[in-house]
């Protein structure tokens, strides 16, 4: 073919690429400024327009229908799409280059967008004519400069000449049809949708040009040769298939080849008048091109992994908080954080999501792909290795066992920007024809009906429609009902502004029971009202109705609960000490097995000490929480605290995990428990308080279904609360509980065996770090008898810590000295009376052990140092082992024992843990 180069460059010939050379040779002389108005009238009446404006568009008809090669069709061809951002840089432009080339389909389709936001610019362009806007006239220079910078960086030669002669000439068209625009003040739709297609004209020749420098023969198509529409009363148009078809074959017999590169976007009437597919449509100009060719698969190549069950742009927005010194923070508030790839999707659930509101498919896309089973697979040409969604008939033996796991809602859309309009009256009810004069009257004013909703007592009808629309609708409901409404029969007209639409969307929805409930069940948590609701009977989507300012938190709300394992645990950690710091890297490592193997999904949200604090909304970084507590810690508020890790997201369990040993955190239990928070704690404060406390606690923990677990306050790790239970629950009874519960005071007895004094015992144990850093509190024998008071309530004895003789071990002068230091300087002088007491057992055979005794038969506990013989299990104890004996009525003759270490961090942490896994386990997790 050769054109002729626009007037601004003379009428020099230019010779074109290869592709090209097999169209009709002919010369188009360009008129470039008197572009006549009556356009698409002309068209009509059979004048070939083309040569007088549409350099650009070869008048193929099929009755000059050659019929040398046919279009071979079937699995052969694959049909790739890409969106504006993937071509939307030269770069980008080079990589779709190279997908094209990598990909060894033996035949190619490949659709392309506008670059990205070329569409919007020459939709500008047609805004400022009309509006007799001369910027119009830059805003042509800056879509030009654009695609030449762009060329120059891909093309050179012969290639580069071609394009730019024929990028000169369209925006001399261009411009003289954006003139005659700007006199006539207006805009034709078919005068606007020939502007705004360029976009795909242009990108399609330049990849187009690129795969051949890579050495591929390929040809560029002009779809509005070949695909032709019927533009429809609602803005869309309906693909006229068979036409396309002959269309297809004609266009292939003059330019066959294996790779073809076609313009998205564009398409024909019948007469040849170039339309649109509407915006966003390239994704169904790539399904129609599927069809066409029975291709094997459609690949839609965008900016995003695939298909996510929620909108993911909505999982960001900047949020204004006010941080505690009122300061105000701007920050991301992630909204979806949780927002899962769809790995595959029914046509049914494609469609419904696009339709409301995921853009990420053009809802139109599915129908024709879904004729022939051709799957559709969504994948993200920023991150090659991600495998996308595939959209795809679901297969019919789909694995039941998969199904049990599967989340019957596959996604969540939003509609935004809609009003609900309320027809409500008593003189509705059973009169034949209501539903059919409102909408009569909605349709009249070209409105869309997006959702509607009746209640079966008839009384009122409500439906959304579009904001921009719902004065129109108003307005000619109102004059439509006048009459009904002065005499009573309709009560109003009422519009609710501001609203929007969250759809549930899944095909599995149809066949299980619960889901609305579900849906409403965490709306309702969340404290959303909801306006209306509707749910068709296919049962693929239930749709509610909020207000707009509600539409986030919504999402999240129902996203969480649908797609969150059941068993995801919000965690706040209180008390980063050697403990809780233990615990969160207990947690570090193995939360990714917990979750992998037994679908449970523990969360730390937040970590206080006793000064700073962290919280995250989706969960801490459990390799970097020392570092986020030291740098980013804002100051330790346990309220705050407690808000933020239970209230400000929708896990659906939170649990508090006290790692202190302090009172007034124990305090808080009560509250929490009430709140619904599970708490698990190694602290010996609450169980062993003030009796009538504890007794309120264990009362509202039944009663609230709440848990409350504190294996490690007894024992570290051991498992002695839980034997404990288990006794007790199976109907045994305690007779009594004896053992030895202090790591210190074993280590010290064990060790203290006649070849040193006490007190030197004391000291190395000091020294090693066995003891606390002021020996009094393990001598005291407090510790012992919390441990006592906690196993004594368990068992159903109602004692106080003050009713326990507790044998102390440190002598009665020595209890005012003022430091851990003069404390050991004087204990040597008190070592006569031990010595003496471990001789005489020495001489009996016997040993000394510190013990802790519950005495259920006559209901007291004690503290004391007994005496066991040598061949006793207490006497054979090693290190800082803990050793406990339950006597029962069914372990009678021999006592149940429980033996191993009982202090130290990792065994303590790990006991805690084991309570974080009892409660998943009680939440529905796997065994
Ligand atoms: P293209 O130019 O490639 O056609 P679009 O902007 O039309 O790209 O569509 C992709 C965009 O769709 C994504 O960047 C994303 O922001 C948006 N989107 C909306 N809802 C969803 C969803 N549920 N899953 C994935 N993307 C979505
Ligand atoms: N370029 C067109 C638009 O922006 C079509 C598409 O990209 O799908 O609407
Ligand atoms: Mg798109």
């Amino acid at each position: 073919m050769v054109i002729t180069e626009p007037s601004t460059m003379g009428t020099r010939r230019i010779r074109t690429g290869g592709d090209l050379e097999s169209c009709d040779s002919e010369i188009v002389q360009l008129e470039p400024v008197n572009v006549k108005l009556s356009y698409a009238s002309r068209r009509q009446k059979g004048e070939s327009l083309n040569k007088h404006i549409l350099a650009s568009v070869t008048d193929i008809s099929v009755d000059k229908l050659t019929e040398e090669a046919h279009i071979p069709k079937g699995q052969m061809w694959s049909v790739h799409k890409f969106g504006g951002t993937c071509v939307g840089t030269s770069q980008r432009i080079k990589n779709v280059g190279e997908i094209i080339v990598n990909d060894d389909t033996e035949r190619k389709l490949i659709v392309v967008s506008a670059m990205s936001k070329v569409t919007d610019m020459m939709y500008d362009l047609i805004y400022k004519a009309q509006s007799r806007n001369d910027s119009y006239l830059s805003a042509l220079d800056a879509v030009f400069e654009k695609h030449q910078l762009t060329a120059c960086d891909l093309l050179d030669g012969d290639e580069l000449a071609g394009f730019l002669s024929r990028l000169h000439h369209d925006i001399n068209n261009l411009k003289a049809m954006l003139r005659a625009i700007y006199i006539a003040g207006h805009a034709t739709e078919s005068f606007t949708d020939f502007v705004v297609g360029h976009g795909e004209l242009w990108s399609a020749q330049m990849l187009a040009a690129v795969v051949r420098k890579n050495g591929i023969d390929c040809k560029w198509m002009d779809t509005r040769e070949v695909l032709i529409v019927n533009p429809t009363s609602s803005n869309q148009v309906d693909p006229d298939f068979s036409e396309s078809e002959k269309r297809l074959e004609k266009w292939f017999s003059q330019s066959p080849s294996n790779t073809i590169i076609a313009t998205g976007f564009i398409a024909s009437t019948p007469d040849n008048i170039p339309t649109t597919l509407k915006r966003d449509g390239s994704d169904f100009s790539a399904a129609i091109m599927g069809a066409l060719l029975r291709a094997h698969q459609v690949t839609i190549w965008t900016d995003v992994d695939g298909v996510y069950s929620a909108d993911p742009r909505k999982g960001c927005l900047l949020g204004i908080l006010m941080d505690h010194n009122f300061d105000i923070v701007v920050t991301r508030i992630s909204a979806v954080s949780e927002a899962v790839i769809l790995r595959t999707l029914s046509y049914q659930e494609a469609w419904e999501m696009s339709y409301f509101g995921a853009n990420v498919l053009h809802p139109r896309t599915i129908i024709p792909v879904m004729r022939y089973d051709i799957p559709i697979v969504i994948r993200n040409i920023f991150n090659l290795s991600a495998p996308g969604t595939m959209i795809c008939r679901p297969p019919v033996d789909e694995n039941e066992d998969e199904q049990i796991i599967d989340s019957p809602v596959k996604g969540f859309a939003t509609i935004d920007n809609l009003a609900l309009v309320n027809v409500e009256g008593t003189g509705m009810a059973g009169v034949p024809g209501t539903a059919n004069a409102i909408f009569g009257a909605v349709k009249d004013v070209g409105a869309n009906v997006i959702m509607i909703s009746q209640a079966s007592s008839e009384h009122s009808v409500c439906f959304a429609v579009p904001e921009k629309e719902v004065k129109a609708v108003a307005e000619a409901l109102e004059s439509k009902f006048r009459e009904a409404l002065n005499a009573g029969r309709l009560s109003q007209v009422a519009i609710v502004p501001n609203c929007s639409i969250l759809a549930a969307v899944g095909q599995k929805m149809a066949s299980t029971p619960g889901v609305s409930a579900t849906l409403f069940n965490a709306l309702a948590k969340a404290n959303i009202n909801i306006r209306a609701i509707a749910q068709g009977c296919s049962e693929y989507n239930i749709t509610v109705v909020l207000k707009r300012e509600d539409c986030i938190r919504a999402l999240r709300a129902v996203h969480s609960r649908f797609y969150l394992s059941r068993t995801t645990i919000a965690m706040g950690i209180i008390g980063p000490g050697l403990i809780g710091a233990t615990l969160l890297d207990q947690l570090r490592d193995q939360a990714a097995v917990l979750k992998e193997d037994f679908n449970i999904d523990l969360r730390v949200m937040g970590v206080t000490g006793s000064r700073t604090m962290v919280l995250s909304d989706t969960g801490i970084d459990l390799s970097t929480w020392r570092e986020l507590l030291k740098e980013k810690g804002e100051v330790a508020d346990l309220e705050k605290f407690t808000q933020l890790v239970h209230g400000n997201h929708f896990i659906p369990n939170t649990v508090l995990v006290d790692c202190t040993a302090d009172s007034n955190v124990a305090s808080r239990y009560h509250d929490w428990l009430r709140r619904g928070i599970h708490v698990i704690t190694p602290n010996k404060k609450a169980n062993s308080g003030p009796l009538d406390q504890y007794l309120k606690l264990r009362s509202l923990q039944r009663k609230s279904y709440t848990h409350y677990f504190y294996e490690a306050t007894v024992g570290a790790g051991l498992p002695i609360i839980s034997t404990l239970r288990g006794l007790l629950e199976t109907g045994d009874h305690i007779l009594r509980i004896e053992g030895i519960f202090s790591g210190t005071l074993s280590y010290l007895f064990n060790s203290f065996v006649g070849t040193r004094s006490f007190s030197e015992v004391v000291a190395e144990a000091k020294e090693a770090g066995y003891t606390e850093p002021d020996p009094r509190d393990d001598l005291s024998g407090t510790d012992v008898a919390r441990k006592v008071i906690i196993l004594a309530r368990e068992s159903g004895l109602k004692l106080e810590l003050s009713d326990l003789p507790v044998r102390s071990l440190v002598p009665e002068p020595l209890k005012a000295c003022a430091s851990a230091e003069e404390f050991m300087k004087q204990l040597p002088q008190f070592d006569e009376e031990l010595a003496k007491q471990r001789q005489e057992a020495e001489d009996a055979g016997e040993v000394l052990r510190y013990v802790g005794v519950v005495d259920a038969i006559n209901k007291e506990g004690r503290v004391e140092l007994r005496r066991y013989k040598k061949d006793h299990p207490f006497a054979q104890l090693s290190g800082s082992d803990n050793i406990i004996a339950f006597t029962t009525k069914r372990y009678k003759e021999q006592p149940l024992i429980v033996r191993g270490p009982g202090a130290g961090a990792q065994v303590t942490a790990g006991g805690i843990f084991s309570d974080i896994l009892r409660l998943a386990s009680y939440l529905g997790a796997p065994s």
